[in-house]
């Protein structure tokens, strides 16, 4: 695959390549656990590479392979791998990269799981672990250690919505790799291994996939690291089914297509919340008044991505009407970037582990709402939105 291909021709395309005698136009799903093999001679050399085949879909399938090949193209990656979920993606590259006695450092602000997921290493397999603010490159410094293994960071992070200086976190980090969670990014609007990142990974069960009935994680990088991720995925049973990555695969098509729209209509939103009398902040970093805003016009220039999140002037109290009102047209549904607009609320879900105090220090409000932005036509977004937030007065 020509990996400097314009995102929108490598996703329209599609990185199969059929290896048959007929020539479907499209990649049949291969809902096989096995292939089988000439002899022993054909097993070796499949094993180790010398020959093109597969084995066993634990260990790989030609549609996990498709999936990966996009994936790694879009965002200029030697390799790619998928695995079942962006949870099992974040827990391979962990696995790989850590052992007993290590350090990993975090941003403070990272998805609800991820965090869970490195205290749960910590007390499981004694590797240390803490957590810096992103937007602070003097805690960031400080927060190096000699046991320092790996750093995790989010590029567009939940659910502020801020962007974060990559290039300058990579350099302070040195040879230590810095591993970045696209997720709300997608290489349509930003490409972390091009700005120092070694590993980048996603949950394509959100935009990748953008249909809303897929799990499915992936992680892309250079090509010496991804090979220990990839190992400890086969061994640990994180392999992903092949129907998600065929579903995948058909999603990211129309990848580019979608974020275009959903980085126009958040913006849109954006700018008719911060006017609207009933909300008193809006996080869209399309927003001069967002904290990231400067950050995000450099390394954003596609599009500020389809989040946002905004503040009730009325407090905890006006949040429970809006989400009535709002139940059958922007639904609540703990996930983001289906093709339809949802709501959602990271004090109650995706931020409820942390404590009140926490929170309140991060700046997710108890008055938060988020909005992962659809497809659907903006100006019907603004009437509903407008409709349940005029309940308010
Ligand atoms: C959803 C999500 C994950 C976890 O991915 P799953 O596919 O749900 O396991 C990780 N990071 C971010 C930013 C997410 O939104």
């Amino acid at each position: 695959m020509n990996s400097s291909a314009d995102e929108s021709t490598t996703c329209a395309r599609g990185g199969w390549s059929a290896d048959f005698a007929t020539r479907p136009s499209n990649p049949p799903i291969y809902q096989t656990t096995a292939f089988d093999l000439e002899g022993l001679e054909q097993l070796d050399a499949v094993s180790s590479g010398e020959q093109h085949g597969y084995i066993y879909t634990r260990d790989g399938n030609p549609n996990h392979a498709a999936f990966a090949a996009d994936v790694a193209a879009l965002e200029r990656a030697d390799s790619g791998a998928v695995m079942a979920s962006g949870m099992a993606a974040i827990s391979a590259i962990l696995l790989s990269h850590l052992k007993t006695g290590d350090h990993v450092m975090a941003a403070r602000v990272l998805y609800g799981r991820t965090w869970q997921l490195l205290a749960d290493l910590q007390r499981a397999f004694g590797i240390e672990v803490s957590f810096f603010d992103a937007n602070d490159l003097n805690d960031v410094r400080s927060a190096i250690r000699p046991a320092t293994k790996l750093c995790v960071v989010e590029s567009i992070s939940n659910p502020l919505v801020e962007v974060i200086d990559l290039p300058a976190i990579a350099e302070l980090l040195g040879e230590i790799p810095v591993v970045v969670d696209n997720t709300f990014a997608t290489p349509c609007l930003f490409r972390p291994l091009e700005y120092g990142a070694k590993l980048v990974f996603h949950s394509a069960s959100k935009y990748l996939n953008g249909h809303g009935d897929v799990m499915l994680g992936v992680v892309a990088g250079e090509r010496v690291a991804l090979t220990k991720t990839r190992r400890v995925a086969a061994l640990y049973g994180f392999n992903a089914q092949p129907f998600e990555c065929w579903l995948a695969s058909r999603g990211m098509r129309t990848l580019p297509l979608r974020m275009r729209r959903v980085s126009e209509s958040a913006q849109q939103v954006a700018e008719f919340l911060a006017q609207h009398s009933a909300v008193s902040r809006v996080f869209y970093p399309g927003l001069k008044t967002h904290p990231s805003h400067q950050l995000a016009q450099r390394f954003l220039p596609q599009g500020f991505g389809g989040m946002l999140s905004f503040e009730l002037k009325s407090g905890v109290s006006g949040v429970r009407p809006v989400f009535q009102a709002l139940a059958h047209t922007l639904p609540f549904s703990p996930t983001l970037a289906d093709a339809r607009t949802t709501i959602s609320y990271p004090a109650g879900t995706s931020h409820k582990f942390l404590s009140a105090e926490e929170r309140r220090t991060y700046g997710i409000s108890d008055a938060l709402i988020r909005v992962s932005i659809g497809l659907e036509e903006p100006t019907d977004l603004i009437r509903e939105l407008d409709a349940s937030l005029r309940l308010q007065h």
